[in-house]
């Protein structure tokens, strides 16, 4: 068996350094009030890099850490350990105040209700010119105003609709506005939080076509957090599988969701309906599951009393071959006889 260091830096040969960088990334969260020992671990030890213009979906059961990640990535809460570099730069050890400016500016977040993120008092046009101007990109009156009919065409509305009020846009047309205002800054990352889960299924492929068409034509890296892994293939380049704060599995999507490797994806990939494919969903295993998510001891998948994941972190093993850059860290898993699996030995990032 040869052995290959894989730190979470080592970049893919031949590209550049990832726009997004999370390296060890923690996070517990006290509970059961002041003088409570009580804690839960959201996020332990995550890894995970974004290249430029790479979407990446993070997928997971709801209370898996997905939204802490990406709150802890926008500076919205602070993680208890790790690190966050954006193009190279640890964002964490900048200074507080500057970090927040200069960073919203490259990093930018969009959330999963397009309702509650647009104050009803003010027309469309508000919104992305306050974005423009806290982030100095607003010019001239007739500048801004090209910027602005401009970003309404980005996003597919019609420049008109920056006179509207926000209760009369539907669902997807705010998610669009909301696109548009994260769009104004010009940021390099944006981190879209479960963008289309409250809209109506009819509407959901038009986010996603935008999504792509953001990442095709302006270079922009993207975060999709979803629990629709039908989407994840369809929009993301590659997708990382969050299993009780952990990452447990990472690949090329259509790799990724072709050959789930960690019985937490295949037990997630079984649960889409897939008329080539009939009998494999099991309800009851899925909500155990979804209990172990919740609340986990141990891990749930864990059937070797000798190898628990408790107590020994599993080392990444490689699945299939390199290209695909899927990886399993599982104790559970054996590579295929004659296949290019082998276990990777994690590096310390220094
Ligand atoms: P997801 O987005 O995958 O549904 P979250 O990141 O929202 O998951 O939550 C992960 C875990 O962290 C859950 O157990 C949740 O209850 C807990 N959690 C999230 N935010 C807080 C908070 N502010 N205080 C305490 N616990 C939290
Ligand atoms: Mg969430």
């Amino acid at each position: 068996m040869s052995a290959t260091t894989l730190g979470a830096a080592t970049p893919v040969a031949g590209t550049t350094r990832p726009a997004l960088e999370i390296r060890g990334l923690s996070k517990t969260f006290p509970i059961g009030g002041l003088f409570s020992r009580k804690a839960v671990r959201a996020l332990h030890q995550v890894d995970l890099s974004l290249g430029r213009g790479e979407i990446v979906a993070l997928v997971g059961e709801s209370g898996s850490g997905k939204s802490t990640l990406a709150r802890c990535v926008a500076r919205l809460e602070k993680p208890s350990s790790g690190e966050i570099l954006l193009d190279g730069v640890d964002v964490l050890k900048r200074d507080r105040f500057q970090a927040s400016r200069a960073y919203r500016s490259q990093l930018q977040m969009v959330f999963q209700d397009p309702f509650g993120s647009l104050n009803p008092a003010h027309r469309i046009e508000h919104f992305l010119r306050r974005s423009l101007a806290i982030h100095g990109k607003a010019g001239s009156a007739a500048e801004t105003q090209q910027r602005l009919e401009e970003l309404m065409a980005t996003v597919g509305l019609q420049p008109d609709m920056l006179n509207s009020y926000p209760h009369e846009l539907s669902g997807g047309q705010r998610q669009r506005v909301a696109i548009a205002r994260a769009l104004a800054v010009e940021p390099q990352v944006i981190l879209a939080d479960e963008p289309t889960s409250m809209l109506d299924v009819s509407v959901r492929i038009g986010i996603l076509n935008l999504m792509r068409k953001l990442r095709d034509e302006q270079g922009i890296s993207m975060l999709y957090i979803t629990h629709d892994l039908a989407s994840a293939r369809y929009l993301a380049d590659r997708t990382a599988v969050m299993f009780a704060g952990e990452l447990v599995e990472e690949g090329e999507s259509l790799d990724l969701l072709a050959n789930p490797a960690h019985p937490y994806t295949q037990l997630l990939v079984s649960a889409v309906p897939d008329p080539a494919r009939s009998g494999s969903y099991d309800p009851v295993r899925r909500a155990e599951l979804r209990a172990a998510v919740m609340m986990p001891a141990s891990c749930a998948f864990d059937g070797d009393p000798e190898q628990p994941c408790s107590a020994e972190q599993p080392v990444r093993h490689r699945v299939g071959s390199p290209e695909n850059r899927h990886w399993v860290r599982c104790h559970l898993y054996r590579p295929a006889a004659g296949s290019a699996g082998h276990a990777l030995v994690e590096s310390k990032v220094s």
